[in-house]
């Protein structure tokens, strides 16, 4: 039996035991794997004593930095992007990882886009983008461009990929104008806000830019829910292939159940299971 957790603050809308249990269930590892609503005031404590009896758990906001004074190993990923999604509890000892970047690089194989050479143009600059610009950056992305509503936020994340790829990236407002003009020699565009998310009135007011992308482009929205977002339907409308967020968040999934269990998975079969089970959620 293993045990296995998700921790945040919310964390009633976390889809991870679904993402695990379904996992787990093909496995056929009996195992119990709980949500647990852990407040910033309540972390160390958790770290300290409660978490272990788990063999692992994943963290949400507001943990993942702030996990990592306790921990008593951080790996290569997690110390490069600053943040912790995953701690295996073993001999007592916490071990970090970060499974969010490999996620998001997982996604777009499986989809069968190579970010090596290619242009890319982000918009957001927030937690996930500061994950998904070093990535792309260290597999080689040939120009990555971050378009922001906060300049000074674009310009905090593409210093940090300087500092630590010595990739220099571009990055400006979120205008339309912008927008358009970046696509137009762009091979992926990411959206990395939340701007067309459940639960989130704004979304783009226009999406004319996506005229400006060449018919081979890809249109990648992060966000999930809904898993087709206005945006998808208008990339999709003009024949661009699209990608939502889902794979992401599985195969950031995948890999973390590779390191709770110690093996190898089949993330081809497992994504699709996953997949199937979300789809009829
Ligand atoms: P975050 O740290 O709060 O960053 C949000 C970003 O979106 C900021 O750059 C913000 O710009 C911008 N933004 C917010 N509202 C906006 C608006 N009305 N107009 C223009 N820009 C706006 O959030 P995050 O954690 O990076 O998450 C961003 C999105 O990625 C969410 O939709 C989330 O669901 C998705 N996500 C998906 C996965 C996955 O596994 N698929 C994982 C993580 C996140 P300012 O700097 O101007 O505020």
């Amino acid at each position: 039996m293993i045990k296995l957790a998700v921790i945040g603050d919310p964390i009633a809308h976390s889809l991870s035991p679904v993402v695990h249990s379904t996992v787990l269930d093909e496995l056929g590892i009996e195992h119990s794997y709980e949500k647990l609503l852990v407040t910033k005031d309540e972390l160390t404590d958790f770290l300290k004593k409660g978490c272990k009896s788990l063999a692992g758990f994943s963290l949400t906001m507001p943990h993942k930095k702030a996990c990592m004074p306790h921990l008593d190993f951080i790996d290569d990923d997690a110390q490069l992007l600053g943040s912790v999604n995953t701690v295996k509890v073993q001999e007592n000892k916490l071990l970090g990882f970060n499974t969010d970047g490999n996620g998001f690089l997982h996604a777009l194989k499986n989809k069968g886009f190579d970010c090596k050479d290619k242009n890319i143009v982000i918009f957001g600059a927030g937690g996930v983008v500061s994950t998904v610009a070093l990535k792309l950056a260290m597999a080689g992305a040939k120009q990555i461009v971050i378009l922001n509503r906060t300049l000074s936020s674009a310009q905090t994340v593409a210093e940090n990929v300087l500092e630590k790829t010595g990739k220099k990236i571009i990055f400006d407002s979120l205008t339309l104008d912008n927008m358009s003009e970046y696509c137009k020699h762009c091979d992926l565009v990411v959206n990395g806000t939340p701007l067309g998310m459940e639960g989130v009135d704004a979304n783009f007011e226009d999406f004319s830019f996506l005229k400006s992308l060449k018919s081979s482009s890809l249109v990648f929205d992060l966000i999930y829910k809904p898993s087709q977002t206005k945006l998808l339907n208008h990339a999709s409308s003009l024949g661009l292939e699209t990608l939502n967020g889902l794979g992401m968040l599985i195969f950031q999934g995948l890999i973390a159940d590779e390191l709770f269990l110690e093996r190898e998975l089949d993330f081809a079969y497992l994504n699709k299971k996953v997949e199937d089970k979300l789809k009829n959620l």
